[in-house]
């Protein structure tokens, strides 16, 4: 199968109010170009550095999603360009967007990861720690008027246990909802990846992340 082959059919099968982010990372900018040929327009990669030598390399009218985990001192190197980060997770790292989106004199949407998983490893806000944020936010709008918080971002355990993940996205969707009738107005929930992205849309998510199934598996030398 080729890249554009995956690419359609995964698209075939997705609701239409679901947003597909095609994971590139490690991957040449042939297979990118690839995908861009056969009408993808969203690119999500987990390390700034790769994602800018892509980014320069590439036509303008893609989207770069960082999916990965951010370093606060790299924030400076995507601020010009990035048009969604995935895996905000700290108050610190968000007033750094901020601020490098003020010096750009752009709005950078974020969203904030929250930890579903079992495993400790995940990164990710828990519950108390996500309202402190909010109400940080909330608190102090006039500082952080160049980032839109637009949704949220999780990733379920690495488990064949179908329930097990289902019952972390559906934990991911009842937080995204509660927010959405407390104070916010958040459009995007981000959870899916290649082996559970339909689960995760039957559960409510609103943008999938998905690599393997569509570039093939990853080679990490
Ligand atoms: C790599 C990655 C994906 C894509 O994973 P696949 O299983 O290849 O679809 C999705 N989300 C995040 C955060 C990733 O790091």
């Amino acid at each position: 199968m080729s890249i554009a082959n995956n690419l359609n059919k995964i698209k075939n099968t997705l609701p239409e109010h679901v947003i597909l982010v095609a994971v590139s990372k490690t991957k040449p900018i042939s297979d990118l170009m690839e995908a861009y040929n056969a009408g993808q327009r969203i690119f999500g990669e987990n390390k700034i550095q790769e994602m800018t030598d892509k980014y320069e390399k590439m036509p303008k009218d893609i989207q770069w999603h960082m999916i990965g985990h951010v370093q606060t001192n790299k924030v400076k190197y995507m601020a010009p360009y990035v048009s969604l980060i995935h895996g905000v997770d700290s108050f610190k790292l968000l007033k750094e967007i901020n601020k490098q989106a003020a010096k750009n004199n752009r709005i950078i949407n974020c969203l904030l990861q929250i930890h579903i998983a079992e495993e400790e490893t995940k990164f990710g806000l828990d519950e108390t720690e996500l309202d402190e944020m909010l109400k940080q936010i909330q608190h102090d709008k006039e500082t952080f008027r160049n980032i839109k918080i637009a949704g949220l971002m999780g990733m379920a355990t690495f488990t064949e246990n179908q329930n097990q993940i289902k019952k972390e996205f559906l934990r991911l969707k009842s937080i995204f909802d509660k927010l959405n009738t407390e104070h916010f107005k958040l459009n995007t929930l981000s959870m899916g990846m290649s082996g559970d992205y339909e689960l995760a849309i039957s559960c409510g998510s609103t943008m999938v992340r998905i690599g393997s199934s569509i570039f093939g598996n990853r080679n990490y030398q």
